[in-house]
C-alpha cells in the first residue's frame, strides 16, 4: 500500500506491506503478487509483501482454482509501471 509520512518536517513516500503491514525499507525486500487467470481487460489488485516472513500468507490469500499467484519483484513491477507511465503519458499528449 502507497502511504506518505511526516518525520521532522520533511514528507516523504513509504510502501508497507498488504501482510503485516509494516514499512518495506527497500524495494529489492518486496514482492507484488496477483491471481493467476487474469481475464483479457480485467483489473486485479495486486498484494504487496516482504519476501521474508510474508510471502506464505500472501500466497495463501491471493491462491484461487488456477493455482498459486504470480509473483513479480517490487523493482520489476516499478521498473513495468514507470514504463508504462511514460507511454500513457505520450500517447495523451500525441492525441
Ligand atoms: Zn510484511
Amino acid at each position: 500500500m502507497l502511504y506518505m509520512i511526516n518525520e521532522a518536517g520533511r514528507t516523504r513516500p513509504v510502501l508497507r506491506c498488504g501482510i503485516c503491514d509494516k514499512p518495506i525499507l527497500s524495494a529489492s525486500l518486496a514482492g507484488v503478487l496477483f491471481p493467476r487467470a487474469i481475464e483479457e481487460g480485467q483489473w486485479v489488485r495486486v498484494l504487496l509483501a516482504h519476501k521474508v516472513g510474508c510471502l506464505d500468507e500472501a500466497q495463501g490469500q491471493l491462491v484461487n482454482d488456477a493455482g498459486l499467484p504470480h509473483f513479480m519483484e517490487l523493482t520489476e513491477y516499478l521498473g513495468h509501471y514507470m514504463a508504462g507511465v511514460h507511454a500513457a503519458g505520450h500517447d495523451a499528449v500525441d492525441t
